[in-house]
């Protein structure tokens, strides 16, 4: 922190009064790095992809066209890469909606039980493939939270799509929620490959993962975290992890109760 002092007077002249300007420059500093910290993972999060499509491309077009085997290696490697970008764009435009409040929420009574169920459609195929029990633990009376529906889908989404990811073949995720005073409280527990206490308060941050290599075969961006945080915010709400090494980590996510 900096405290300037400037005496408003010109030399000879009385003094009329002093402002004070107090600039917090921590903060400022602070924030222009993360900036500076968040350009330089964006390009780099792109080049990497756009330098597959180009390398593939002139390869090809230089006569590897010509083997077979190669052609369809190349062409495959430039799909996943143009997927990848378009996961990337589409989860940094969504985030910086969110962030810059331009997302619109709209807030309902939304059934926790009705958005799970419209996940797991698509969830159960991922951990049928993997092996993984992923059980749902619904409370006896129906709950549900004052959000936006979209919203809420996008956290429970991205909350269980990376328990299985994270979690090793014939291990189990479990979906739980009830009534926490005000709020309601959605539990979604691995029994996956855990996470380092150093990390811990560090993957909520963009771009940040634990292991990238892995993260990017599964097909992470890096972003879903983050998203999930700011979205919670954004409808009143918060969201904390408990985790082990070794043994998994359960996320849970707190939301003002319907
Ligand atoms: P990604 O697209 O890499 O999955 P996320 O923002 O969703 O990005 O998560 C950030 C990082 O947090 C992941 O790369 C991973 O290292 C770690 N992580 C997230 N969820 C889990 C989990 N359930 N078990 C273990 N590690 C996890």
């Amino acid at each position: 922190r900096t405290l300037s002092l400037h005496a408003n007077r010109l030399p000879g002249e009385p003094c009329p009064g002093v402002v004070m300007v107090l600039h917090d420059v921590t903060e400022l500093r602070r924030l222009e790095s993360m900036r500076r910290e968040f350009v330089s993972s964006v390009s780099h999060e792109l080049k990497t992809p756009l330098a597959v499509v180009q390398a593939c491309t002139e390869t090809l077009q230089m006569g590897a066209v010509e083997d077979l085997a190669i052609r369809d290696n190349f062409l495959e490697q430039i799909m996943q890469s143009s997927v990848r970008l378009n996961d990337l764009i589409h989860d940094m435009l969504h985030l910086a909606r969110i962030e810059s409040r331009e997302e619109a929420f709209d807030i309902t009574d939304v059934s926790i039980a009705g958005v799970i169920d419209k996940i797991l459609q698509t969830a159960r195929g991922s951990a049928a493939t993997r092996k993984i029990a992923l059980r749902i633990h619904p409370p006896e009376a129906e709950i549900s939270v004052m959000g936006d529906e979209e919203g809420v889908r996008t956290i429970l989404s991205n909350l269980i799509d990376n328990a299985v990811k994270y979690t090793i073949e014939g291990g189990s995720v479990d979906v739980a929620w009830g009534e926490e005073g005000s709020h309601v409280a959605i539990t979604v527990k691995d029994t996956g490959i855990g996470i380092p206490q150093a990390s811990l308060e560090r993957i909520f941050e963009r771009f940040y993962r634990v292991d990238k290599a892995r993260s990017r075969e599964m097909g992470g961006t890096g972003l879903g975290l983050s998203i999930v945080k700011h979205t919670a915010q954004a409808m009143g709400g918060e969201v904390t992890v408990q985790s082990q090494v070794g043994e998994g980590s359960t996320f849970t996510v707190r939301l003002p109760r319907g």
